[in-house]
């Protein structure tokens, strides 16, 4: 027997003409890579995504077809979301920190028929642009008045022209909710870049459980600022989150040091934020040295890598905002699980309350969690336990975009990559990447765990735990530190530190001490570079 109820196809345009139409005077304020503040509404957004369909329609672009982008976060960047996905089209976002190989790997494979990008990528773009076949157009996404005078690229288009030029009637076509929308890929940080590819479906499904109290919690009295791009896995689901609440957004573009973000957060009234951990150090660090103070932010979503203690806590006591720390990945839409207490918590002390927002939290609907062991046989739920992390549902990738399929488990289940693990609550914690375990004596050590608490001594500006071939132990962890400025720290110190906080067997015996650690172009540790530089470690 079927349900009586209508088959309405979720779709992304449905977000846009539901904020259009029930949210128009909601602002959306964009600071731009030309300077100053832009702002426009959901009405505003709506002609113009419009526009720039009929334009993309006149560029021949048709259902399937990838459109890329390089841009910020910004109105325009928005448009392109709205305008490409919702006229049946895939929107390519593609991240600019990336090395200028691994960009022209990523256009190529997905055949980018046209690139959208920021004055900021003008230089890198032109030097793209002779090894991107695929690509027949080029444009700018500025006005007339900040063209180049001159270019090399061959076919280079202004944004605004072409918005012009066009009628804002037109119809978003209907058609089946599980048609690609967009296209990320994974920030290669192991191997080649993999791609991606959500439907309008998955996104939709998505968005609903982003909004969920014990998600994001975000309503129509919110302000959001993303500061997570929306070139790293769309902006963790915000620019779609934010039409279905139907809240101001608030667009960050090219500003993203400490002295910006503070400056929109306050002129701008956000509510609440969301990014990976190293830009709130750098905000922490700015507003304590300013003696700053937050007037209208409550809460902030932290994610992409853990986040640790010391930056939970200082948030918490000393600028009254709450951190909700969050798992997930490309793969993953991207939210996996986020934590906030459950019921029986709330009488916890606050130590004990924190111990629990330290771990990546409890899933959200939509999305199943398991730890097995090398055997693939489920580990328990006791929060001692540590094994492979596995997901599956409606929003987790089933095969990657133009790959041979075949990359889940015989039983449907997608390999994270993460190992964790997971207590009686239903609390995941991410002790490491598979990749990056430190395995000595035959057990596992918690570089994620090392790191974190080496970050909370008063004078560790960062650190990272690499395995290092030991002699004895098969492995031992190499804590790598970046003193502050003018801070001294010695070895005995930082050995000291961990005293009475983790196994005794598990601190690492050999520390260096280094000027900055490497990262990847989102932002994260880049242990296989670490791996490389202390290769043949002498104990
Ligand atoms: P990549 O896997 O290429 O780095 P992603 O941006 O998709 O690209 O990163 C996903 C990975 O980031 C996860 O598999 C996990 O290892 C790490 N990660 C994400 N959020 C957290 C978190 N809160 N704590 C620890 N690690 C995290």
């Amino acid at each position: 027997l079927q349900g009586l109820m209508m088959n309405t196809p979720l779709r992304i345009a449905g977000l846009l003409e539901h904020a259009e139409k029930w949210h128009a005077d909601t602002e959306i304020v964009s600071r731009l890579p030309e300077g100053g503040l832009h702002r426009t509404t959901y009405a505003g957004l709506g002609r113009r995504s419009r526009q720039l369909a009929n334009a993309l329609r006149r560029l021949d672009i048709r259902s399937g077809d990838r459109v890329g982008t390089l841009a910020w976060n910004t109105h325009r960047h928005l448009e392109l979301y709205y305008a490409v996905s919702g006229s049946g089209a895939v929107c390519h976002t593609s991240n600019p920190r990336l090395f200028p190989e691994q960009l022209v790997y990523i256009i190529n494979h997905a055949e980018d028929r046209l690139l959208f990008f920021d004055l900021t990528f003008l230089p890198l773009v032109e030097k793209l642009a002779p090894s991107c076949p695929t690509v027949e157009a080029w444009v700018l996404m500025t006005d007339r008045a900040h063209m180049p005078e001159t270019t090399t690229l061959p076919d280079l288009r202004c944004y605004e022209d072409l918005l012009a030029a066009e009628s804002d009637e037109f119809e978003w076509p209907v058609f089946d909710e599980n048609t690609a929308s967009s296209l990320c890929y994974t920030s290669g940080t192991t191997d080649q870049p993999k791609g991606v590819l959500y439907s309008h479906r998955s996104t939709l499904l998505h968005s609903y459980a982003a909004a969920l109290p014990d998600c994001f919690n975000c309503s129509a009295r919110d302000v959001i600022l993303p500061v997570v791009p929306m070139f790293h896995v769309n902006a963790w689901g915000i620019p779609y989150l934010a039409p279905m609440v139907g809240c101001k957004l608030v667009l960050p573009g090219p500003g993203l040091d400490a002295a910006s973000l503070y400056e929109l957060f306050e002129t701008e009234g956000v509510t609440f934020t969301a990014g990976v951990p190293t830009i709130w150090f750098g905000l922490l660090t700015f507003m304590r040295e300013k003696e700053l103070r937050f007037s209208s932010l409550r809460q902030m979503i932290v994610g992409g890598a853990s986040c640790p203690p010391a930056l939970l806590r200082a948030f918490d006591e000393e600028l009254g905002v709450t951190i909700r720390h969050a798992w997930g990945m490309t793969e993953t839409s991207p939210l996996g699980t986020v934590c906030t207490l459950k019921p029986q918590q709330l009488s916890l002390s606050p130590d004990e309350q924190f111990a629990i927002q330290t771990k990546q939290g409890r899933v959200i609907f939509g999305v199943d969690m398991k730890i097995v062991d090398g055997e693939s046989r489920e580990l328990p739920h006791d929060g001692v336990a540590f094994g492979d992390l596995l997901v599956r549902g409606p929003f987790i990738v089933a095969d990657y975009f133009g790959t041979a399929p075949g990359h889940l488990t015989p039983d449907g289940w997608f390999r994270t990559g993460d190992v964790a693990t997971i207590d009686p609550s239903g609390f995941m914690q991410i002790t490491d990447r598979s990749k990056d375990v430190i395995k000595s004596g035959g057990e596992w050590i918690s570089s994620i765990e090392l790191e974190n608490l080496a970050i909370g001594h008063p004078s560790v500006a960062e650190a990272a735990v690499i395995g290092v071939p030991h002699p004895k132990w098969s492995e031992r962890p190499l804590l790598l530190v970046v003193r502050k400025p003018d801070h001294d720290l010695s070895k005995e110190d930082i050995l000291a530190y961990y005293d009475g906080k983790v196994a005794r067997w598990w601190v690492p015996e050999a520390v260096e001490f280094v000027e900055q650690l490497p990262h990847t172009a989102t932002g994260k540790l880049l242990k296989t570079q670490l791996r490389k530089d202390f290769d043949g470690y002498q104990w």
